[in-house]
């Protein structure tokens, strides 16, 4: 950062930490240095906010719409972007201040359910770095994705108020709040605006969260309070910030709630009637909005914010007069839609009575959508079957997928091959019609956060290694580490870093879930959210299967494993939370077990988020993505392991298949059915059939109910767990995941990473070769080729 003096910081510093807290220096505890730090970092940023805000000003601007962002912690991050980690972490240590434990003060912004919402805010970042102006708008939840922790096994959550301490990363803009009208009441959208830091560049973006807060008195009825009525004093203020009072804890699931709808449309419509005020006053002569998307793009994170579309044509239909053609025409500019997932149970239909809930008028500008259509259709010569496939209102619920992919200019999937399974099947009648709209933008992760600032040895060594940094501007260049790939020097030197990044992880684990491991083991983890298409119980399966091995012959040579796992699963989903019990449960046969422990361990980590996840990547052996090929979009936790010089042991799906492009099969481990061998085993799959036969599978399977060292405590998951295997009841077909089908295979590729790991020198050219064609997964990449290809910005 341009003039930045370590003494005016200091001074300031210590300025703002009397101020707050009318404390001497010396008296105040961690939270309130790191809450004035954190004061004293926002000054500095102020300056470039407010120049890069002129500047964006009267150009063309892109809007990224997403009902989540999973930023975590901004202490480290901004700092890193500033250029000035280091010069802080000195000053801190000159005052006998150790960075570590001010960081970890910080609650984080867990806005977010998963990878959707991280890649929003790895996108954010990128687009900072990139000098893009891309803004960001979503909601500020009061409570962010539940804390997980576990009781007896059992996942239980609890509330996540991350701001009750306060929230120092953003400032709450009140003139510029906006009236969101529901169908029987009215809120107030205030914006808390976060200033995204572009790395070493100046520039400060914008990512906007709209708060919901009653229009007046702060909801208080004076009357009610008089005559004791003191809960009903309350309730228009209560009201209002349900609105934003909650994430719905949900990933790939869909809600169909009405709160849930509410929030879709609480924060879009506050942010079109916002863009639509600026427009107005800056471009007054422009009364029909004909140059309107020649200044804006907005891009839908998945379904969730699609409900902008019949929004902004209400807006200018019943608001600023325009006839059904010219708003309808403005709609279909402006809009570009992102799918995030091919799984049914994901895909959001809103019912049209809950729409009517929310926003009559939605429902009318939908209805009119789908009919004109449909009679566009017919005009072309259509029968009445070959309209049916595009019916955006079916039965009374609105296919949300089919009203973005109609009115959008752009619809792209996330990974090659799931933009090739939107185009072949799920939204296949939409590709025949507009096949120029379809294309794919393979997602990608923020090089800062997940390897400069996750793993400095590493970044440190890949400086020396170069010779220069500019590999941090373009990661593409990491491609140079190929030429150290048979230098014995180096490889020793990656396993040293490998091996202190897990001795930190160690420490860390021991810390906060009080089990001990040994860093000179495999560190095998699998880390996301809980879902049975990502097969977290494919991989307990096989612990089982080793753990039953070893128990036969415990002088079998296997090379000492740690296996770990981090995962929420939706508080709902029955299944989900049985697969943890279930995994805590092998956790606690085998971690007590003396005669297999010296060999395997398992350990569940609680309350798996960002900051959790900075300490993991770094630290694995192995990246588990083993998802059902098919079913998972794209992953980014994949790219993430990748970039901090990890082997991947996973199918091929998703971004998986690039992956292995990028960095060879030599390099990385391929198992299980590949997509199209599914498809064409699916309608004769018979997985009872595997069990019966497979002595291995009936072994771990049996386990669940017959394992008299595990129980799930008289709840029914095992059992549940059990029927989902090899148990079809009625029309629904067991084993939906493969499990059984891919077993074999993948305790195969299990054993020849046991065989491979032996090889020290062998495995450390194997990650080196991963981190070296790692550079297509920044965000960068990505980010530039949504601004060159889609919002021309
Ligand atoms: C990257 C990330 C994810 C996404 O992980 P996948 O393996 O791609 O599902 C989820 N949660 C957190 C906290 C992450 O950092």
């Amino acid at each position: 950062m341009k003039d930045f003096n370590e003494q005016n910081f200091k001074e300031q510093f210590k300025l703002n930490l009397e101020r707050k807290y009318v404390k001497s220096f010396e008296d105040a505890d961690r939270f309130e240095k790191y809450s004035a730090l954190s004061e004293t970092i926002m000054d500095l940023i102020t300056k470039n906010w407010t120049e890069t805000n002129k500047q964006n000003k009267d150009k063309r601007n892109a809007y990224y719409f997403s009902a989540e962002f999973l930023i975590g912690r901004s202490l480290g991050n901004n700092l890193l972007n500033l250029g000035i980690l280091d010069e802080v972490k000195s000053i801190l240590k000159d005052l006998d201040i150790d960075f570590d434990e001010i960081e970890d003060e910080e609650d984080d912004a867990a806005l977010g359910n998963g990878g959707l919402g991280r890649l929003a805010a790895c996108f954010m970042e990128s687009g900072a770095t990139e000098g893009l102006n891309l803004h960001g708008y979503g909601v500020r939840y009061s409570q962010g994705i539940f804390k997980q922790r576990f009781e007896n096994g059992f996942q239980k959550e609890y509330g996540d108020a991350w701001t009750e301490r306060g929230d120092f990363w953003s400032l709450r803009k009140e003139s510029e709040s906006q009236i969101v009208n529901f169908r029987n009441f009215s809120v107030k959208a205030v914006p808390y605006d976060v200033p995204i830091v572009g790395y070493e560049n100046g520039v400060v973006n914008t990512l906007r969260l709209w708060q919901s807060e009653p229009i007046e008195n702060g909801g208080f009825d004076f009357e009610d309070f008089n005559d004791f009525r003191y809960d009903k004093s309350l309730s228009e203020k209560n009201r209002a910030e349900d609105i934003t009072r909650v994430l719905y804890p949900n990933d790939n699931i869909r809600a169909g709630k009405l709160l849930r709808l509410q929030q879709q449309y609480f924060f879009v419509s506050a942010s079109i009637q916002e863009l639509i005020q600026k427009y107005k006053k800056a471009h007054p002569e422009d009364t029909d909005f004909k140059n309107f998307d020649k200044y804006h793009v907005f891009q839908l994170n998945d379904t969730h914010p699609v409900i902008a579309i019949p929004e902004i044509i209400r807006i200018l239909l019943d608001e600023e007069n325009m006839s059904w053609d010219d708003a309808f025409g403005v709609a279909s500019k402006v809009f570009a839609f992102t799918n995030h997932t091919v799984l049914q149970e994901a895909l959001e239909k809103w019912n049209l009575d809950l729409i009517h809930e929310v926003s009559p008028r939605a429902v009318d500008i939908i209805k009119e959508i789908d009919r004109r259509l449909m009679e566009t259709l017919k005009n072309e010569g259509y029968t009445i079957e070959e309209m049916e496939p595009y019916r955006i209102v079916r039965d009374d619920y609105v296919e949300m997928a089919f009203l973005a992919t109609y009115l959008s200019t752009s619809i792209n999937g996330v990974a090659e091959i799931h933009s090739q399974i939107l185009k072949d099947q799920t939204l296949n009648q939409w590709y025949k019609l507009y096949p120029e709209k379809f294309n794919n933008k393979t997602n990608g992760v923020t090089p800062r956060r997940w390897l400069q600032y996750a793993n400095p040895e590493l970044t440190s060594y890949v400086d020396e290694l170069l010779g220069n940094e500019e590999w941090k501007h373009d990661l593409t260049k990491l491609v140079e580490l190929e030429k150290f790939k048979d230098d014995e020097e180096v490889l020793n030197k990656f396993n040293e870093i490998k091996h202190e990044k897990k001795v930190q992880l160690a420490k860390y684990i021991k810390k906060y879930e009080g089990i001990e491991i040994d860093p000179n083991s495999i560190f095998d983890i699998q880390i996301k959210r809980l879902h049975e298409y990502k097969r977290q119980l494919l991989n307990a399966l096989n612990i089982l299967h080793m753990y039953y091995e070893l128990k036969e012959n415990p002088d079998l040579d296997i090379y000492p494993r740690t296996f770990i796992f981090g995962a929420k699963a939706a508080p709902g989903y029955f299944r989900a939370k049985g697969i943890i019990k279930f995994i805590n449960e092998i956790s606690q046969m085998i971690n007590n077990d003396p005669e297999v422990n010296k060999k395997l361990k398992v350990v569940f980590v609680q309350n798996y988020r960002v900051s959790y996840a900075e300490k993991l990547f770094p630290a694995a052996d192995i990246s588990e993505q083993i998802s059902t090929a098919g079913k998972e979009a794209s992953g980014t936790g994949n790219m993430k392991f990748m970039m901090n010089a990890t082997v991947t042991l996973g199918t091929l799906d998703g971004a998986n298949v690039e992956i292995f492009r990028e960095a060879g099969l030599d390099n990385n481990y391929l198992f299980g059915l590949k997509e199209e061998e599914i498809r064409e085993i699916e309608s004769t799959y018979d997985p009872v059939k595997i069990y019966e036969e497979n002595e291995n599978v009936k072994r771990v399977v049996d386990a669940l109910l017959k394992e008299e060292k595990i129980s799930d405590n008289g709840t029914n998951h095992f059992l549940d767990i059990y029927n989902s295997l090899v148990d079809s009841k009625d029309n629904d077909r067991a084993d939906v995941y493969y499990l059984l089908a891919d077993f074999d295979s993948y305790v195969e590729a299990q054993a020849k990473v046991d065989a491979d790991f032996r090889n020290r020198k062998e495995w450390a050219k194997k990650c080196l070769i991963n981190m070296a064609n790692s550079g297509m997964f920044s965000s960068d990449r990505t980010i530039r080729q949504y601004a060159e290809e889609i919002w021309h910005i």
